[in-house]
């Protein structure tokens, strides 16, 4: 029996987001979410999708190790358990590949020793992904662990999108250039789009906008990534939830001369008290767009902030690829936020955009057009599925070897 599952592991700071899916018809077998990983109040909620219900645990879990070991129990109380023969591989998201992971890779010691050596670069998630790799090789020591790079869609871009303009030996000396990050959602749904307008990848441009709390913009040319919002760390480009994105730099000296403030109450207050939240106390969009209905006026420029930049980024991207086949929405706003995708492209008929208000309106959870007939660009709404595309890469790889 060939073994066709794949566990997939999304290791955070403090979480470890799992889904099993079985690769020989893309079922979901469970899915799960440890949080809290080394408080006391974790918790486990795991949820065996053949049947049987949710359940949860708990209760502290020290660290990674220990939230791993729960979940392998889980899963091995629903006879998935980490040791079953159909167990074909692990596929780990990581965050940060750099210049040389930019392909789905098998983890070897080097290969670990690498995603180590780029923590400078990735501070926040890392760390998180070595322990869950290292944790998980020592629950299952034989079975190939693959790391899929949320940088490596990106890496295509060419030099004049990816560097940053400032002297090129401090830049190489300290790998400062733009790496871009979510790469395995704008690859996938890429691919999901061209599949909606009946076409190639190759033969298609689009501007993909993943706007989940994370937000990032991507230009694609033919299936491969010409230039994307994110940069050096995920802090550049579009306004996120918390994040403030697009900023001038001398923000950050003036902030540190005249306010007083250190480095690392900037890199606070930029990564978790700006974007949505820093503008007006809320980044749920759900929400802001709640306060908005009943006048508040905070609500309604954080909403204008917002939508301003990412017309910002249609309009460059459109410039950067010359022409455009569609504009593609997803993740949880864009997935979910109507008025979000109407403001976007509104007044751009001259490009060619335009959304049609019942198909903008009408929701679902299946990749759709809402641009009307005539729309000479096309306007899609594509789900993203980052643990299926990691799963899909783990395992073509091992069923390649
Ligand atoms: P993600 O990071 O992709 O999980 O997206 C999370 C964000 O999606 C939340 O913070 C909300 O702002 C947004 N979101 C989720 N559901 C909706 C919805 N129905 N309408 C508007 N925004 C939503």
């Amino acid at each position: 029996m060939t073994p066709t599952r794949v566990l997939v592991l999304n290791s955070g700071s403090s979480s470890v987001k799992y889904q099993l899916i079985d690769m020989a018809d893309r079922s979901r077998l469970a899915v799960g979410l440890a949080e809290r990983i080394g408080e006391e109040t974790s918790a486990l909620h795991h949820e065996p999708l053949a049947g049987g219900g949710k359940r949860e645990r708990h209760g502290r879990l020290a660290d990674h190790d220990a939230a791993l070991e729960a979940i392998a129990e889980e899963l091995a109380a629903d006879g998935m358990g980490l040791d079953s023969p159909e167990l074909a591989v692990i596929g780990h998201r990581v965050v940060h590949g750099g210049l040389k992971l930019t392909v789905p890779t098998l983890v070897d010691d080097a290969v670990l020793k690498e995603i180590e050596r780029l923590i400078p670069v990735a501070p926040l998630h890392n760390p998180a992904n070595v322990t869950g790799i290292r944790t998980a090789q020592r629950l299952r020591p034989d079975l190939p662990q693959v790391a899929v790079f949320d940088t490596a869609f990106h890496s295509a871009m060419p030099e004049h999108a990816a560097r940053y303009a400032i002297d090129v030996e401090t830049a190489d000396a300290h790998r400062v250039r733009r790496y871009g990050f979510h790469g395995t959602s704008h690859a996938y749904v890429s691919r999901k789009a061209a599949e909606l307008l009946g076409k190639d990848a190759s033969e298609v441009n689009l501007i993909v906008l993943h706007l989940g709390n994370g937000a990032s913009a991507s230009a694609v040319r033919g299936g491969r990534c010409e230039d994307t919002s994110m940069g050096l760390t995920p802090l550049e480009g579009l306004v996120m939830g918390t994040r403030s994105g697009d900023i001038d730099p001398a923000v950050v000296f003036h902030l540190g001369r005249v306010a007083g403030m250190s480095m690392d109450e900037v890199d606070e207050l930029l990564n978790k008290r700006s974007g949505l939240l820093g503008l007006c106390g809320d980044n749920d969009m759900r929400q802001i767009r709640r306060r908005m209905a009943e006048g508040d006026a905070a609500a309604r420029l954080a909403f204008d902030i917002y939508i301003h930049r990412l017309k910002k980024y249609i309009g460059a991207y459109y410039a950067v690829l010359g022409t455009v086949d569609a504009v593609v929405f997803t993740a949880g706003v864009g997935e979910n936020s109507a008025p979000v995708r109407e403001a976007a492209v509104a007044g751009l008929k001259e490009l060619g955009l335009a959304v049609d208000g019942e198909l903008n309106a009408a929701g679902g959870k299946e990749a759709r057009l809402i641009s009307p007939s005539y729309a000479r660009v096309k306007v899609a709404v594509v789900p993203t599925d980052e643990e299926l595309e990691i799963a899909e890469q783990s395992y073509a790889l091992v069923a390649s070897r």
